[in-house]
């Protein structure tokens, strides 16, 4: 097999030619100024298709989520956050660092989940000692798994009643949606802010938007410019993001269907354990003394995976389903 099979990110797609040729078609301005109109058409589409009156289009996820933090959070304020999520785990501190923002870690539950006894028990009383705590920031989907909307509503009527904001990392927005705008609308409707990624499922080769109110997002995009996000003829990439709204949204649906199938062809290799998708993501359970030998089998046959005892498998734009029955044959193949 000479294909490469790549399974290790939804980051990793080709902008496909429809994608490229819209970038290259693109009307754009100077951002700084406020004048592409491409990041503006993209901007207001994506706010107003998620239930919001605006919107920020960043360089990348990370970003987004921290611009989205800095707009809740000073200095001295601190947000509660997953053990797991990436705002805390995966972003190089960068609240701290840059915000001077406390981050206050709480276990995630099996299902990505915090408890909200947890979360309440985490909320600091207004006292010199303590830092203030000022906002919630959940993950959907996280590791794989969607939040489910009464849980969402649960953690945003607790928010509510204790004064706190709250930003949802929505990378994966639309997994968690199962490709469905209005589901993704009704999944954010208790957010005061939004990061949405389109470099993930959406297969753009760059850009996130954060979503907001007009305030907040005036806000953001002063931070934006400092945290060097302000660039100019954005509207190249800003292309790809609207093309990705338009033909790449429902299409997620086939990434979990791609997912459940690989689930399914990997359970039936001996040895491995399959821990069922809920969207495009597949953990598997290997055997760690065979992890050597198998890495020069899958080398040699182009299956690109991050290797671990506990793999993460992603399915996504450039993965059909006859790759993932080649892919799944490979595993047969060393294992059987
Ligand atoms: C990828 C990702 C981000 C943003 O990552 P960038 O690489 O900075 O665009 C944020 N949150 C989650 C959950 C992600 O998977």
């Amino acid at each position: 097999m000479n294909h490469i099979i790549d399974l290790r990110s939804d980051t990793v797609t080709q902008p496909s030619p429809g994608m490229r040729e819209a970038m290259a078609r693109a009307a754009v301005g100077d951002d700084v100024y406020g004048e592409d109109p491409t990041v503006n058409a993209l901007q207001e589409r994506l706010a107003d298709m998620l239930g919001f009156e605006a919107a920020l289009f960043a360089p990348t996820g990370t970003q987004s989520n921290l611009i989205g933090v800095m707009t809740h959070c000073g200095r001295g304020d601190e947000y509660i956050v997953g053990q797991d999520a990436h705002t805390y785990k995966y972003e190089g501190g960068g609240a701290a660092v840059l915000g001077s923002i406390q981050p206050q870690p709480l276990s995630n539950q099996p299902d990505g989940t915090l408890l909200l006894e947890d979360i309440e028990r985490a909320i600091k009383p207004d006292d010199a000692h303590f830092a203030r705590t000022r906002l919630i920031a959940l993950e959907n989907t996280i590791g794989g798994r969607p939040l489910p909307v009464g849980y969402l509503r649960d953690v945003g009527a607790l928010a509510k009643r204790r004064g706190l904001a709250m930003h949802l990392d929505g990378a994966r927005l639309f997994n968690a949606a199962g490709g469905s705008v209005p589901a993704a609308r009704e999944l954010v409707a208790g957010f005061d802010t939004v990061s949405v990624c389109l470099s993930k499922g959406l297969g753009t080769p760059a850009g996130s938007v954060l979503c907001g109110s007009r305030a907040q997002i005036d806000v953001g995009r002063r931070w934006r410019k400092m945290l060097g996000g302000g660039m100019r003829q954005a509207g190249v990439l800003a292309a790809a993001g609207l093309y990705a709204l338009d033909h790449n949204i429902e299409r997620v649906a086939d990434d979990h269907r791609n997912a459940a199938r690989l689930a399914d062809g990997l359970a039936q290799v001996p040895g491995l354990k399959v821990e069922p998708p809920q969207t495009n993501i597949v953990f598997v359970q290997f055997p760690a003394d065979r992890l050597p030998a198998l890495r020069a089998h899958l080398d040699a046959r182009g299956i690109k995976v991050t290797l671990a005892p506990r793999t993460r498998f992603v399915c996504h734009l450039d993965v059909d389903e006859a790759m993932v029955d080649a892919a799944i044959a490979v595993f047969d193949e060393f294992f059987r």
